[in-house]
């Protein structure tokens, strides 16, 4: 018999948990899209999956400037604020069984290069420093991500995320739950090995993916720039009696802009998986969304592993064992106040989810505002 997944469908998000999607009354919307590139940069995914005709949607805060950052409900693609993580939410719904999430959130809070101020580490978690803007928005990013990938891979999804192989966001406990639980396979890949610049100006920045599928293998590459020269994308200055890194900026933000050739290889390697993938059968189809099998449970259940291949991960624990500050808890309590709102509990679950626009329209997300008194 199947057995439920280690998914933390206790995660809440702007008062709304994972159950209460996966348990939503209202009728499931058209699955009728193929490919989306969340959190898109340069939307080389999105662009690869539209020319090999599929139906693929771009979503990014900074996509269409003047439009999918002016924070107005029904336009807006920040996921920092409920109407845009609605949207996005929305778009995760409309994939298709077997369809294709790409996702790569912000990582200047997870990097070594702004890693003094955030102060992510051991002790805290890695959850950094809570009083840091820049970390605050980290956190709800990387929050709404891990979110987003529960409901996809629920849902029978195939998921990629990806982050800098150093990236702390790999040890953030919601994202590390959720990996843990319906990750296959993991591969790094260079950025110089899929760039078409001349040689010594590719930037040698690493990506590392972590994938619902082992089809993810098919983009490993090696960097092979003569006499290992690359583009710098940070340099060390001197700086208060010490040497310090800074990231020159234009650079760093290109650097996270994959090559056309990488979204090319990574929607081909998964539209060739597909044809085999146990997730796309239609053994599953008459069982509620919220009770079917994910894609990691294929270890230890159905899935059997080819002979010669590596072990895969054991599941993680079930889902109680998620830290304190992630639990919705009916009563707001002590330990809950010090967090901001787009983590605190609703008072009453809403079977209906709607795309309100609270949190934005004033202009600041509501994880900026101090937490309701009542909580105190
Ligand atoms: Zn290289």
């Amino acid at each position: 018999m199947p057995k439920a997944c280690s998914f933390p469908t206790t995660l809440v998000i702007f008062g709304i948990s994972v159950q209460d999607v996966l348990q939503d009354s209202t009728p499931d919307v058209a699955r009728d899209k193929d490919a989306l590139d969340l959190f898109c940069g340069a939307a080389a995914i999105h662009r690869a999956a539209v020319d090999s005709g599929l139906a693929s949607t771009a979503f990014d805060k900074f996509r269409v400037p003047g439009i999918t950052d002016s924070g107005k409900a029904g336009l807006t693609e920040d996921l920092s604020s409920k109407s845009g993580f609605m949207r996005a939410l929305e778009l995760v719904k409309r994939l298709r069984r077997g369809g294709l999430l790409v996702m790569g959130p912000p990582c200047s809070s997870f990097v070594v290069l702004n890693a003094k101020k955030c102060q992510r580490n051991a002790q805290n978690n890695y959850q950094g420093d809570l009083k840091y803007p820049v970390v605050q928005l980290g956190n709800l990013l990387a929050t709404a991500a891990a979110f987003l990938m529960a409901v996809a891979c629920m849902r029978g999804v195939e998921v990629v995320f990806e982050n800098p192989p150093s990236s702390t966001i790999w040890k953030f406990p919601i994202v590390k739950q959720v990996l843990d639980s319906c990750v296959q396979r993991s591969t790094c890949t260079p950025r110089c090995a899929w760039s078409r610049e001349p040689w010594g100006k590719r930037m040698l920045k690493r990506f590392k993916f972590a994938c619902t599928g082992t089809w993810i293998s098919d983009i490993r590459r090696k960097c092979r720039c003569p006499g290992r020269r690359h583009l710098r994308l940070t340099c060390r200055v001197w700086r208060n009696g010490k040497f310090r890194f800074t990231g020159t900026g234009l650079a760093l933000k290109k650097s996270a802009a994959y090559p056309d050739a990488l979204g090319k290889a990574i929607v081909n390697a998964w539209r060739k998986s597909t044809t085999s993938c146990p997730i796309a059968c239609s053994a599953h189809a008459s069982s509620p969304a919220w009770l079917e099998i994910c894609p990691g449970a294929r270890n230890s259940l159905t899935y059997k592993r080819p002979a010669g291949t590596k072990k895969m991960r054991k599941p993680l624990p079930a889902s109680d064992s998620l830290p304190a500050w992630l639990q919705p808890s009916p009563a707001c309590t002590s330990a809950s106040s010090s967090q901001p709102d787009w983590l605190q509990p609703k008072a009453i679950v809403a079977r209906k989810l709607t795309s309100s626009t609270t949190g934005s329209a004033s202009g600041a997300p509501s994880w900026l505002n101090p937490a309701p008194s009542s909580c105190s």
